[in-house]
């Protein structure tokens, strides 16, 4: 019986931090997207420079990407 409620009490903790490490990596991706987002509103470029490989081109304003952009219009017509 006593094992029994170790086992458990330990099924719950390696639950609970499984939980907790989860949420740890969510926040971390949220914060770091939040961050990308606010650098490029700021007018500060976040990739390598290569704009379609980008992970924000379609909403960057920055003038490499508004330039990219219309060369890819150009090429569509
Ligand atoms: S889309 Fe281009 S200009 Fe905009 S952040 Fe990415 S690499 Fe920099």
């Amino acid at each position: 019986m006593g094992s029994e409620r170790n086992t458990n009490r330990r099924a719950m903790l390696a639950s609970v931090l499984r939980c907790t490490a989860l949420g740890a990596v969510a926040a971390a991706g949220g914060a770091a997207i939040v961050k990308r987002r606010r650098l490029v509103a700021a007018g500060v470029c976040v990739g390598d420079g290569t704009c379609r490989d980008c992970g924000v081109w379609a909403e960057c304003g920055l003038p490499q990407a508004l330039t990219a952009r219309r060369g890819d219009h150009a090429r569509a017509q």
